[in-house]
Order: C-alpha cells, then structure tokens, then sequence
C-alpha cells in the first residue's frame, strides 16, 4: 500500500514552519526515531526555503509538497515549485554553491543530500523546479 499525501502552499516564509510540521506529522506513522524526524524536517526546509527564496524571489509563488511511505518503510518527499528555475543543476548542488545573498552558505543540498538516501533533482529554466528525496526510516525498538 502507499500512503500518500499531496498539500499546496504559498511561497512564504511562514510556510516553511509549516511544511516542517507537516512533514513531522507525516513520517511520524513510520515510527521514526527522533534523529529520523529531526533530519527529514531539516530536509524539508532546505527544499521548501529554496522554493520561497530562490524560484520567486519577492513574487508570490506555489509550492507542492508531496510525502508517499511505501511497505519497505521509505519515505518520499517531493517538493516542487513553479518558479524560476536552474540553469545548470550540478553545480547548484556543490556544496558551497549560492547565488542568493551573504547569509546563503550554499548547503542546502548538501544536507538534503547527507538526510536522504537518494536526491533527484530536475530543474527547468523559467517553469520550476522538483526536488525528490527518499530515505529508510528504520523503525524504533
Ligand atoms: P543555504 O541553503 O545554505 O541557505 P543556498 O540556498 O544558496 O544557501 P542551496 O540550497 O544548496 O544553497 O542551493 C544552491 C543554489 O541553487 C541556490 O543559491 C540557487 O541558486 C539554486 N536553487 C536552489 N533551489 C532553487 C529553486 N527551488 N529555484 C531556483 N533556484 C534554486
Ligand atoms: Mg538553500
């Protein structure tokens, strides 16, 4: 069985504690352990503060979030937005790598990456980005 769940939001701060708490109440039915939960909540902002900074700068954007777990107790988050895009998606990801402003350290997808098991990343100039990421949540006890 897949347990899915699809939610939509608006491309603002406030957002991001949301997403968060959506997140934490998600993966919370696969048992996770506190490190687990600490960790994809930490991924889930990465993406979804992308999203509010990144693809629409001071526009007012969407954002999708969608959370499947899956009977080997895999979870995967989607995060998607319509915004504007990534021109060469590699090197986004180095660590370190930023075009936002001096508090931007350039690691988000560097802790999305070291949080999941595998991170996808496809990006199209001018219509939006998708982020997937998908970990084990091994089971307390
Ligand atoms: P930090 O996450 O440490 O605050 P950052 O956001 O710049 O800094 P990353 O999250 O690793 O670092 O993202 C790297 C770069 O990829 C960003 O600076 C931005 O240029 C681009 N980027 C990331 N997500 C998006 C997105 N959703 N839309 C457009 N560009 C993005
Ligand atoms: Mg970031």
């Amino acid at each position: 069985m897949n347990r899915e769940m699809k939610v939509q939001m608006s491309g603002i701060l406030e957002n991001q504690a949301l997403a968060r708490a959506i997140a934490s109440a998600y993966v919370s039915q696969a048992d996770p352990t506190v490190e687990e939960l600490t960790e994809v909540k930490t991924a889930v902002s990465e993406a979804v503060t992308n999203c509010i900074v990144h693809a629409y700068g001071s526009d007012l954007g969407t954002i999708k979030m969608k959370m499947q777990l899956f009977d080997s107790n895999v979870l995967r988050i989607t995060v998607r937005d319509f915004g504007r895009g990534i021109d060469d998606v590699e090197k986004a990801m180095e660590p370190c790598f930023s075009t936002g402003a001096d508090d931007r350290a350039g690691m988000g997808f560097t802790i999305m990456e070291s949080f999941s098991d595998r991170l996808r990343v496809s990006s199209k100039p001018g219509k939006g980005t998708k982020v997937v990421m998908e970990r084990k949540i091994v089971k307390r006890g």
